[in-house]
């Protein structure tokens, strides 16, 4: 049998290549992040000297080594641009050179404008953990403004009036919605009426702030019809399984209203196609941050 294993000094020699080879591509992804070189440069480099650290880089590492770009923006906007996550610098073809590289320039023209403010509707079944993903918002993204819906549900134990919702009578929410108060409103789950505060939204949006939307199908739909600029998101269930599970195991809701709550969740399920973007709630944090990424998502592309 012929010998295939290379003998141990060429291995060697391989492996420091390659070791070399990364450290190579580190420090040029450091450069694109510390702003000592612009992504242009890096793909004039990778384009001029085939072999070169650049043109070994992959698209997606220079483009989420620029500052303000995670790896998840990163995925969507290379997807927006029709190129795949595993190619490298050197192995774009043309067109995709051309692509990029106009990309690149444009978002560098923008530079220092100031970023639009963004309405971004999150909705999605019961219990997929909208509370949950809005609130890390809250925490992590002060800037974010979150509106509070009002509705005539009784609040549940530990609901702050104010900050989780304003819990109002009928008659207050009649007195809303007719003095022209309300964005949207509905009748969720045919019991309580929830509608969200125009004023608000209004104003953070004018001061420049983005504002996120936690509100149900319906809501989302209309918000979309009135202000067509929103980017509705869908938070999805990593399965059905887990939606029922998460609905019986956070034990707010009596049989009755779990039951009527899953049949309405099959209903919303149905709507995901409607939105903008689809984002699974498997891990509270990563959604959060999915969601955070698609507020500036726009100005990116
Ligand atoms: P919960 O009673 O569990 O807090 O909320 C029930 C549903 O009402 C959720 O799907 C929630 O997103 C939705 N919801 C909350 N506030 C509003 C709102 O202002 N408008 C609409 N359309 N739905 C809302």
């Amino acid at each position: 049998m012929p010998r295939v294993t290379p003998p141990d000094v060429d291995r060697v020699a391989a492996s420091r290549a390659a070791v070399a080879a990364r450290r190579a591509r580190a420090a040029v992804k450091q450069s694109v992040a510390d702003q000592r070189r612009s992504p242009g440069e890096v793909l004039d480099a990778g384009w001029a000297n085939p072999g070169s650290a650049e043109a070994t880089l992959r698209v997606r590492e220079l483009v989420s080594s620029v500052p303000g770009l995670g790896p998840v923006r990163s995925a969507r906007i290379l997807a927006e641009l029709g190129i795949s996550e595993s190619k490298r610098v050197g192995g774009l073809g043309v067109r995709q050179r051309a692509i990029l590289r106009d990309w690149f320039a444009r978002r560098e023209r923008r530079g220092s404008a100031p970023t639009p403010s963004r309405l971004v509707v999150l909705a999605g079944p019961t219990a997929v953990g909208k509370g949950a993903v809005s609130r890390h918002i809250r925490e992590h993204h002060p800037n974010v403004l979150l509106s509070v819906s009002a509705t005539t549900r009784p609040p549940r134990p530990g609901e702050v009036d104010g900050v989780d919702y304003r819990f109002v009578t009928d008659d207050e929410f009649d007195r809303l919605v007719s003095a022209g108060a309300m964005l949207e409103t509905a009748t969720v789950h045919n019991a309580y009426r929830y509608g969200t505060p125009r004023a608000p939204i209004e104003a953070a949006l004018a001061d420049g702030r983005s504002v996120l939307l936690e509100i149900d199908i319906q809501g989302a739909r209309a918000v979309k019809a009135v202000m067509p600029d929103a980017i509705l998101v869908f938070l999805l269930p990593p399965s059905w399984e887990e939606l029922v599970r998460r609905l019986i195991g956070r034990g707010t809701e009596d049989p009755a209203e779990q039951s009527r709550r899953l049949e309405t969740a099959k209903i919303e399920l149905a709507a995901q196609d409607e939105f903008d973007y689809r984002v699974v709630n498997t891990d509270v944090s990563q959604a959060a941050q999915e969601v955070v990424d698609l507020m500036a998502i726009h100005d990116e592309i």
